[in-house]
């Protein structure tokens, strides 16, 4: 019996590019005729024809699947979807933009078949990005590499193809405040880095703001924002800053001109301060407490409108049952 592997691709707003990903991929799976082979789009509650593009293409073609969820969740919850209705022996996560090359899936699937549980995509360049955005992204993977325990390797997306219970071992996973690349390298197993350079989008352009991005880079280092709590963290530092610059002013005033009621400065200067390091501070505790917040109400992590299972992977799998 052939083993089958999915590719998951979370897709948001990628009507330009959602039929080229299709076909380049199909090309990859004819190199791969040992096996069956599915993709498995998932639609992050698109506001463009994606969905209607998906359909047609699964449809006609026997080793498409498809997952609607119900609106936007964001990248780590349609992944996750993905991976939670992935039926393969080994499941691929690939970019719909085709800045993962798909025949990166050869190289991974050889790895795989050599004995490695994961094999991930490393770039060793990326085209199309702006300097500031691979600038940022360095310094965040070196902090990450400095204060977190689980080691995430550098310069690594998303894009990789795992073993079955890898796969297993992430579905298990279902915290809310969702960093892949973290969980990615907490489940750890035999991993296996494979280099490539990474392509500029194919059309359409990256649903990442730098604002997206830090607040990416936060839920790395601790997990998601709490609006109100966050205010107040930068409040506090706002004020500690003008409170710095405002003791700077006092006293040089002082010196110069005089001071009229004796204590004054120093005292101004210092509740001003601690009052602002003090909110700077509850402010990031109120991360954490947004955190567990958010972890305590234990809503699913996405919902499924509509989820229509390949030809190839429900019949792989009736076999699969069978035995
Ligand atoms: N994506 C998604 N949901 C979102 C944002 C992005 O499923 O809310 C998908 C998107 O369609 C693409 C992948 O995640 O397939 C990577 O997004 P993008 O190319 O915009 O990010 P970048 O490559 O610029 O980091
Ligand atoms: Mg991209």
């Amino acid at each position: 019996m052939k083993k089958l592997i999915s590719v998951v691709v979370p897709a948001y707003n990628e009507e330009e590019v959602i039929e080229l990903f299709h076909s380049r991929m199909s090309e990859v799976f004819e190199q791969l005729s040992n096996y069956n082979c599915e993709m498995i789009f998932v639609n992050d509650g698109s506001t463009d024809k994606t969905q209607f593009l998906m359909n047609q293409l699964a449809n006609r073609d026997d080793r498409v699947s498809t997952v609607n969820l119900s609106r936007n969740f964001g990248k780590e919850a349609a992944m996750s979807a993905g991976l939670d209705v992935a039926k393969g022996d080994a499941v691929a996560i690939f970019d719909a933009d085709l800045q993962d090359q798909p025949e990166l899936l050869l190289a991974f699937v050889d790895k795989w078949e050599e004995g490695f549980d994961v094999a991930y995509a490393k770039r060793t360049h990326r085209d199309g990005e702006s300097w500031l955005k691979k600038f940022t992204a360095s310094i965040f993977y070196k902090l990450m590499l400095k204060i977190s325990r689980v080691n995430i390797p550098q310069d690594t997306g998303d894009c990789r193809l795992m073993s079955r219970r890898v796969v297993d071992a992430l579905i298990s996973l279902r915290e809310h405040h969702r960093f892949m690349k973290g969980l990615f390298a907490w489940v750890g197993f035999p991993s296996v880095a494979v280099e490539y350079r990474r392509d500029s989008r194919a059309a359409g352009v990256t649903k990442f703001n730098y604002w997206k991005l830090w607040n990416f880079a936060l839920e790395g280092i601790t997990s998601f924002t709490i609006a109100p709590l966050k205010i107040a963290s930068y409040l506090g530092f706002i004020v500690a800053l003008t409170a710095f610059l405002f003791g700077i002013f006092i006293i040089l005033k002082t010196l110069f001109l005089g001071d009229v009621v004796r204590g004054y400065p120093t005292l101004m200067v210092t509740v001003l301060f601690i009052g602002g390091i003090q909110l700077f501070f509850i402010g990031v505790l109120g991360e954490y407490i947004g955190r567990v917040f958010g972890e305590t109400k234990a809503r699913p992590l996405y919902l499924i409108a509509e989820h229509k299972i390949s030809r190839i992977a429900s019949t792989a799998n009736e076999v699969g049952d069978e035995k």
